[in-house]
């Protein structure tokens, strides 16, 4: 029996004389970077073969890959910090610890808001929210500057 991790597999792949298996690696780094596995070993492999390959295409195909495997990382729920997610805030549940994101232009105009002013002289709005995941109620502090 073959007891190799995929990892093993398809660095064996990678280092193969053999277009068609080096290809072959490449499709099976796909498969698992879409099943989101060993997302860091994979992408450093492709980056390889990417920048590496003597054979344009299939540098291109790994290339193309990596690209996907961005693309849909980006697609992900907004972070409070991120670039355009002006409107989304986010709070970690304190009791299931369930990264929540709340869009201001929804929980803003809510009743349940509180106006303090914080101690380095910013006003900010503290509303409570409810965990999306197990209903957990907790105050979250946002500044509602224009969404009210
Ligand atoms: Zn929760």
């Amino acid at each position: 029996m073959d007891d190799a991790s995929p990892i093993e597999e398809i660095q064996t792949l990678f280092m193969s004389e053999y277009i068609r298996e080096r290809r072959l690696g490449i499709e099976k780094a796909a498969e698992l970077l879409a099943q989101g596995l060993y997302r860091e070993q994979l992408r450093e492999m492709l980056v390889k073969i990417a920048h590496g390959d003597p054979i344009n295409n299939l540098a291109e195909y790994a290339q193309q890959v990596l690209d996907e495997d961005m693309r849909r990382h980006e697609s992900l729920p907004p972070r409070y910090e991120s670039k355009g997610s002006e409107h989304i805030v986010g709070a970690t549940c304190p009791r299931c610890h369930h990264p929540n994101y709340y869009d201001k232009r929804v929980i803003c105009p809510g009743e349940e808001r509180y106006r303090i002013l914080r101690a380095d002289g910013v006003q900010i709005d503290r509303i409570a929210v409810k965990c999306q995941k197990c209903g957990e109620e907790m105050r979250i502090e946002v500044d509602c500057e224009g969404y009210k």
